[in-house]
Order: C-alpha cells, then structure tokens, then sequence
C-alpha cells in the first residue's frame, strides 16, 4: 500500500514554499520523494537546505503572484529546471484584518489577487501541461473560511470561499482528464499569517479554547493530507475540501 504513497520521480511546485504552510508541505513532499519547485516573493533559503538535506532537488523561481505576469515563466521554470510538473500546490496567500465597515479597496484587491485570481491562473497554467500528460495533482490551499463567514477579513473569506468553489469547478472539468483537483482547509496553524490572532490574548484564548486537540495547529501536521492529495492513493478524490483542523468544524 505504501508504494501508493510514493512520490519518487515526481515534480512539486509550491508558491509560497519559504515559510509556514507552504514550507512545512515542500518538506513533506520531498520527504515522500518529490524534487520541489518553490515560487514566491521571498528566498526560500531555509526550505531550500531542508529539501536538499532529503536529497530532492530544489528550484527557487522569484515571483510576485500578486500579478498574472510570472505565471508561465512559473510553469517553464519548473519544467525546465526538473524535467516536469507533476503536482501543484496552490499555497501563497494573505490575509488583511479590519472591520467590515472600514474595509478598504486596497485590502480587498491585494488578497483577491493572489488568494483567488492568482491562484486560478496558477492552476490553469499548470494543468495545460498536467493536461497534455494525462497526469497531475492541484492542491489548493483554502481555510475554515471556505467553511465559515468569520470576523474582519472580508476578502479573506471570499477568497478562501472562493477557492473551494474553484476546486470543484477544475475538479468538475479535469477529473476525466487524469488530473486530480482538491483542498486542504488548515484549521488555526502557528505561522506569520495568524502571528496577530495569537498576540491577541483574549482571541488566543477563545480560539484555543474550541479546538477540540487543544493546541493551534504545526506546518508539519498538513503533510500527511499534502502527500495523500499528490499521491496515486488519492487517484479517486475529486473534488474535496479536506479539513486539517484539530477538530474545529466538528464543534
Ligand atoms: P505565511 O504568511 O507564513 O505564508 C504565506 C506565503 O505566501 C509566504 O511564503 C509569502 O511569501 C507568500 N506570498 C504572499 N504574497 C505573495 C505574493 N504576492 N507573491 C508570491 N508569494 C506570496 O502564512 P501561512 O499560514 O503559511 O499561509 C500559507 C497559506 O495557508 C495561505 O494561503 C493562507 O491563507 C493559508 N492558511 C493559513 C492558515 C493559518 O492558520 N496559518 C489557515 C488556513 C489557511
């Protein structure tokens, strides 16, 4: 069964690989065997040293996702560099904090084009090529807020909503095509993007407070979902918006 899981000889793009989510999912990955293309705005250095000390080879492509410019040097980059693209993990992201009634046009344009716009070009380009192999894997990353309306992050929420409705429209039009669209909604993980939540005592504590694991979430605990969606083993998942949460949606 293990074989199934097994992703020696196939290539990972993740944007967003130096840090947090995107870090812990490219470890992962090579772990089970992937080489690792990792496209962002920031050196993924770290991650960089992390993959090759698992003996996978790793490209680092400079690109600001906030645009659709980068998009196909992305894809070429990855081909070029590691002979192929196999599994793409739709991971950049952020997110802009203030009340609904203050929300500017600037914070909702900054997160819809990378969290939504970005992210669908992203999957777009990739599966031309996963297209014409008849083979690949699209990981996006979505969030209780696919799930939840949430509190001060409009555009947050329409992106992440968005992505899961965007998940199951590719899945919807490539799963005959070979290629194998899903999700993974983190719950409340200890990265950059939620380092204001956890600063807030009293959000902290409420928050903490209803995850039934009792603990807010690790890069690493998103690994066994990442490998299983860019493995064989999820050859019959289409479709789905797979929740890594300790628990919070079952509340
Ligand atoms: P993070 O801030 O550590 O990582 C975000 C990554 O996106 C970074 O690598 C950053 O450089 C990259 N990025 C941002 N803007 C970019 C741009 N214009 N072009 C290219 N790259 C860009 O936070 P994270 O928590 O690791 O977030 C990763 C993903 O997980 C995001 O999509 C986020 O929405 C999602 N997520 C996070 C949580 C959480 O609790 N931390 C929960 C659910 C979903």
């Amino acid at each position: 069964m293990t074989h199934s899981f097994n992703l020696q000889g196939k290539v990972a793009l993740v944007t967003g690989a130096n840090t947090g989510l995107g870090q812990g999912i490219a470890l992962a990955l090579a772990e089970a065997g992937a080489d690792i293309a990792a496209a962002g705005i920031s050196a993924p250095t770290e991650t960089e040293q992390k993959v090759r000390a698992l003996g996978r080879r790793f490209v680092a492509i400079e690109a600001d996702l906030s645009s659709l410019e980068p998009i196909d040097r992305v894809v070429r980059g990855t081909i070029d560099g590691l002979g192929g693209l196999d599994i793409l993990v739709n991971n950049a992201g952020l997110i802009r904090r203030a009340d609904a009634v203050d929300f500017t046009e600037k914070d909702w344009d900054d997160v819809m084009n990378v969290n939504i716009k970005g992210a669908f070009f992203m999957a777009q380009a990739a599966g031309r090529h996963m297209i014409a192999n008849g083979y690949g894997k699209i990981i996006n990353i979505a969030s209780m807020l696919s799930f939840q309306g949430g509190i001060r992050v409009p555009s947050y929420t329409a992106s992440k909503s968005g992505i899961a409705g965007i998940t199951r429209l590719l899945a919807n039009e490539w799963a005959s095509k070979g290629i194998n669209i899903n999700a993974i909604a983190p719950g409340y993980m200890a990265t950059d993007n939620t380092a204001m939540l956890r600063a807030d005592e009293k959000r902290s504590s409420e928050i903490l407070g209803r995850i039934p694991a009792g603990r807010w979430g690790d890069p690493s605990d998103l690994g066994g979902a990442a490998v299983f969606l860019a493995s064989r083993a999820s050859d019959y998942v289409n479709g789905a918006v797979i929740p890594v949460d300790g628990g919070w949606l079952a509340r």
